[in-house]
């Protein structure tokens, strides 16, 4: 019969790419695609709306333009994914089934069970193999090692002479305060919903958060457009804002672009080129080019690399020992008066987004200080975010946030009190309590959590020299008694959803 020998390509939710390695080369008459919306995936978190209907809405999209391209998609809804592949393989008879290695590990493990064989993942500028044998090569891989290397080898942002603008980090020229002039910050486009959202969105009831809006771009084009917008209007201040925050403005100078590179519409390579090029005009300052140059190549690319290092292991790092269950003020389930969290948590509701800075030292702080359980935490904004991933969330919650792998990635852990929220953002002025207190019906409980967090690990961390100026300051607490019944007060309350 025509047609039987043909291979078949799978194409993942997250590889929506016409340059993706199993797609890359091929002509519609090579091959058929298929792609599977699980049912199972589906159902297995509770979703933000967005975030749904972003991942389901791109993979249609795809499929349409591979169609419109001459391509033979099967788009099939099944139970799993494994039933979407073996309906597929017995309608179609096929006898080869390729696919680009997946972005987790869990789906690796899914392909080699199901006999897929996989190419190599192109959607990363390092790929997992050759980030283990770097990290193979030397006693300890700290990021920012990990970057020059990156930016040497990938010849980024480099001059004859060695990195553009005669250094290789601008960190502190990028940590300025939010400028509370008012200013108009950076809009994005909104991109029209057309009849695959609204017949998605009539067949999806039931999720929380803000309906979809446009915000996220569904396509490539539409993944461009935020691109080109960004490098036009919003890196110039990247740098000095990145670690900014306000109560009236969502995403200051952020780029947006975390979605795009995580579904596959956008690849790193030409994400940072178009950065690089806007400094190369004189369009962006070293500081901002570099500064969000490093989050693409160093961040991004480290945590996948970690990820791949580490798992299976890694998802259940708890070294802390927390097990609070992921706060009401979070997950909606109670309303709250720390001006921090209402405002974080009312983008996430919105947009499903919030900068990292929000999501390290607002959210994540507290869930660490508070003592919340690593694995809910990590469900929690996996399911919340409209960039969740597993490569991502877990080296980023357990290892950034949460400190529960013991300081593999991190060697210090990021808690702090209410003053460090206070010099970076609007929000204390605005809130009933004070970050100055530790004590008492108003004490900030950002404040009274750091010192209570501090002095219930005191032990753990006093091997640890980068802690050594904190745990002076805990030991000079004339009133630490007091700041830990008072935190007794405020995790009763966070419990409760009462602060
Ligand atoms: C607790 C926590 C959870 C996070 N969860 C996710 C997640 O699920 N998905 C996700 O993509 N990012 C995650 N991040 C990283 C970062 O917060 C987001 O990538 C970023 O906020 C996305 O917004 P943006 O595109 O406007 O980013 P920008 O600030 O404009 O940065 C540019 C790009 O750099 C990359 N990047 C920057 N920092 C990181 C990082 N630490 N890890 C990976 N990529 C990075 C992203 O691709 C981002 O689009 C998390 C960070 C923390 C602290």
């Amino acid at each position: 019969m025509e047609g039987r020998s043909r291979p078949t390509v799978w194409i993942l939710g997250d590889q929506l790419n016409r340059g993706v390695a199993s797609l890359a080369g091929r002509e519609p008459r090579d091959c058929r695609v298929l792609v599977v919306e699980s049912d199972a995936k589906l159902r297995s978190k509770r979703w933000h709306i967005q975030r749904l209907h972003l991942v389901l809405s791109a993979m249609e999209h795809f499929a349409a333009e591979l169609e419109e391209d001459g391509f033979e998609v099967d788009y099939r809804r099944a139970p799993t994914m494994g039933d979407g592949l073996r309906a597929h393989v017995e309608e179609f008879h096929v006898e080869d089934v390729v696919a680009m290695e997946p972005m987790s590990w869990d789906g690796r493990g899914m392909l080699r069970r199901l006999g897929v064989e996989t190419i190599r993942n192109n959607q990363f500028l390092c790929h997992y193999d050759e980030f283990a044998e770097w990290a193979d090569s030397r006693a300890s891989f700290k990021m920012e090692d990990f970057y020059r290397w990156q930016r040497t080898r990938l010849d980024l942002l480099m001059d004859p002479e060695g990195p553009a603008g005669g250094r290789w980090n601008f960190d502190h020229e990028n940590r300025e305060p939010p400028p509370l002039d008012g200013r108009a910050w950076p809009e994005v486009s909104r991109f029209e919903l057309d009849a695959i959202d609204r017949e998605l969105l009539a067949r999806l009831p039931g999720y929380w958060g803000a309906e979809p809006d446009g915000t996220w771009p569904v396509t490539r084009e539409q993944a461009l457009v935020r691109l080109d917008e960004f490098i036009a209007t919003g890196l110039h201040t990247f740098g000095p804002h990145e670690d900014a925050m306000l109560a009236a403005e969502w995403k200051l100078a952020h780029s947006g672009l975390s979605s795009s590179l995580n579904l596959g519409l956008l690849h790193p390579s030409e994400v940072v080129e178009a950065a690089e090029a806007a400094y190369r005009r004189g369009d962006a300052s070293i500081n901002s080019a570099e500064g969000f140059i490093r989050q693409v190549i160093g961040w991004r690319e480290y945590v996948w690399g970690v990820y791949w290092l580490w798992m299976p292991d890694y998802r259940r790092a708890n070294s802390l020992g927390a097990h609070r269950r992921v706060p009401p003020a979070f997950t909606g389930a109670a309303s709250t008066e720390m001006t921090c969290v209402a405002s974080v948590i009312g983008r996430v509701h919105d947009h499903g987004y919030a900068h990292h800075i929000e999501r390290l030292m607002v959210l994540g702080n507290l869930a660490l200080t508070a003592g919340v359980d690593p694995p809910a935490m990590t469900e929690w904004m996996w399911a919340s975010f409209v960039d969740g991933a597993e490569w991502v969330m877990l080296p980023n919650v357990i290892g950034m946030a949460l400190h529960a792998d013991g300081g593999t990635m991190a060697t210090k852990p990021y808690a702090s009190g209410g003053a460090y929220i206070n010099r970076m953002s609007d929000f204390c002025s605005r809130c009933r309590y004070d970050p100055t207190k530790r004590t008492g019906p108003v004490a900030c409980p950002y404040t009274t959590l750091y010192w209570d967090f501090l002095a219930r690990h005191e032990t753990t961390f006093k091997s640890n020299h980068r802690m050594a100026p904190q745990l002076a300051g805990l030991r000079r607490l004339k009133d630490l008694a007091a700041v830990r019944a008072r935190a007794d007060e405020v995790l009763a309350a966070l419990d409760a959803g009462a602060l």
